[in-house]
């Protein structure tokens, strides 16, 4: 059994305050792999004193130096990609298949922010003005658990190459990621107090981060629910936040698309991470005329998707997470079905063969009005909804008629139209005919999908104050 008793503050490896004694659990059968003791109060508010001392060095740092750190994370994060990949798969059930690419996305986001700060001019000037773009101080990253790694690397990167120190609170149920990737980025000898990981619950660890005024910004991943909190909280402390939140995200599949490639291409964007992506496309937009076509279509592209051990490379579908997320899936597929929408595949209850841990039975569902439950609230799981439009006007119209905001997609062959239907999609994000991802094009949410962007230069940005020096 493993135990980890110990943060990271102020460039060490320092044993918990907080007394608190968590399991993590196997999602794949539900035994207790590991315990982990939580940080309270008091040992976030050593790790903001830390990075407030830091600040006070590495806020007046040059481009030259972050770059060269930013080279560094990138390098000693590398060296342990399999170790990553291994832990993401045994504490998450992230399938391997998409855990390892995950990893390395969020490993080469310190790449991309180096090119983002090399890219970025920190000084402009004209005539006795001068305007400069200083990082806004200490900030807070609070993560989510689906793909922690990612949003652990990514946030540091962005504040990194803006000259933040941070104070990262994990997802509690990601401690074993989270201590891999410090002890990785702790050989890239970053100075003392710029990086420090506090592993303790929201309520205690991120409540603090929140609440405290030597925290100048949130960058939080995570429910719409919390979210709504940390702007509310924070509002005292006149924090700066980035939320990146839910989504309920449309594809559209157009009356001119080749059914063969873009039927398996919609469910890998269904069913990315198991369905516990906040990218998932998980409203599939067909026209009326194709339905049953369409149907015929999932029925045998679902073949391509076996659920499994996720440390097995063909697997397509790992558990969920947890006991409650595997209750919150089943209990969304029950009110599907109560409010009359078809199940075409799976259904309640563990796939065969699985009736330990966590899985579920990736499902499918047509007759799905807009309107349903399934339709309008985030599942994160493998749970589809099919739904019929009549024209492209109407495929825009249900795929905007949503409270979310965050992705989108378009599948069609005639690109001129597919790029106009992207164009009035309210989304903060729309990939034309399959996933696809660019680490210097934004990433967030329109609506309550979230507040801000990341990766590149708009994830840099996010962690920037702008000071003008105008001389009479
Ligand atoms: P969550 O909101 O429950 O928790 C997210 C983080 O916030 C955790 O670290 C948690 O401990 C912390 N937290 C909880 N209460 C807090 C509080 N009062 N103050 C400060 N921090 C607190 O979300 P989750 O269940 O971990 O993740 C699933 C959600 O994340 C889904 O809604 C999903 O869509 C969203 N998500 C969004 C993105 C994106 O990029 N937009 C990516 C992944 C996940």
């Amino acid at each position: 059994m493993r135990t980890i008793t110990k943060h990271y503050i102020d460039g060490a490896f320092v044993e918990s305050h907080g007394r608190e004694v968590m399991d993590v659990i196997r999602p794949t059968d539900g035994k207790t792999i590991a315990r982990v003791t939580l940080a309270d109060e008091e040992d976030t508010r050593r790790a903001i004193a830390a990075a407030k001392v830091g600040f006070a060095t590495y806020g007046a740092s040059t481009k030259e130096e972050r770059a060269a750190l930013l080279r560094r994370l990138h390098e000693a994060a590398m060296a342990r990609i399999d170790d990553l990949t291994a832990m993401m798969v045994e504490e998450y059930g992230g399938v391997v298949q998409f855990a390892r690419p995950i990893v390395e996305s969020g490993i080469n986001a310190f790449l991309a922010s180096e090119k983002a700060l090399q890219e970025i001019p920190l000084t402009r000037g004209w005539g006795k003005t001068t305007v400069t773009l200083e990082p806004v101080g200490v900030a807070g990253l609070i993560t989510a658990w689906n793909a922690n790694a990612l949003f652990m690397c990514l946030k540091i990167a962005s504040a990194v190459a803006a000259g933040c120190t941070v104070v990262i609170k994990p997802s509690e149920m990601s401690a074993l990621q989270a201590t891999v990737l410090m002890e990785a980025l702790h050989e890239a000898k970053p100075p003392k107090g710029l990086l420090n990981v506090v592993i303790g619950l929201g309520n205690v660890v991120g409540a603090e981060l929140v609440r405290n005024p030597d925290v100048a910004k949130i960058s939080f991943t995570g429910s719409v629910a919390v979210g709504e909190q940390i702007m509310r909280d924070g509002a005292k402390t006149m924090k700066r936040v980035t939320l990146e939140l839910g989504g309920k995200s449309p594809t559209i599949l157009l009356d001119d698309a080749a059914l063969d490639q873009a039927i398996p291409a919609a469910l890998v964007m269904a069913f990315l991470n198991s369905g516990q992506a906040c990218a998932a496309g998980t409203r599939l937009l067909v026209p009326r005329s194709q339905l049953d076509e369409v149907k015929r279509g999932i029925r045998e592209a679902m073949k391509a998707f076996p659920v499994g051990d996720p440390a097995d490379p063909k697997t397509a579908i790992g558990p969920m997470v947890s006991q409650k997320q595997y209750d919150r899936v089943q209990s969304y597929i029950r009110k599907g079905i109560e409010e009359g929408a078809e199940v075409l595949v799976g259904g309640e209850g563990h796939p065969k063969g699985f009736e330990a841990g966590y899985f579920v039975k990736p499902t499918v569902f047509v007759n799905v009005k807009n309107d349903m439950t399934i339709a309008r609230e985030e599942i994160f799981g493998p749970v589809l909804s099919v739904i019929a439009y009549e024209d492209d006007d109407d495929a825009i119209r249900i795929a905007n008629d949503s409270r979310y905001g965050l992705h989108a997609a378009v599948i069609g062959t005639d690109l001129q139209r597919a790029r106009r239907v992207a164009s009035q999609l309210r989304a903060g994000r729309v990939v034309i005919n399959g996933m696809t991802d660019d680490p210097q094009a934004p990433w967030g949410g329109f609506k309550y999908s979230g507040v801000g962007r990341e990766y590149g230069r708009y994830g840099m940005e996010a962690f920037l104050e702008t000071r003008a020096i105008l001389e009479a």
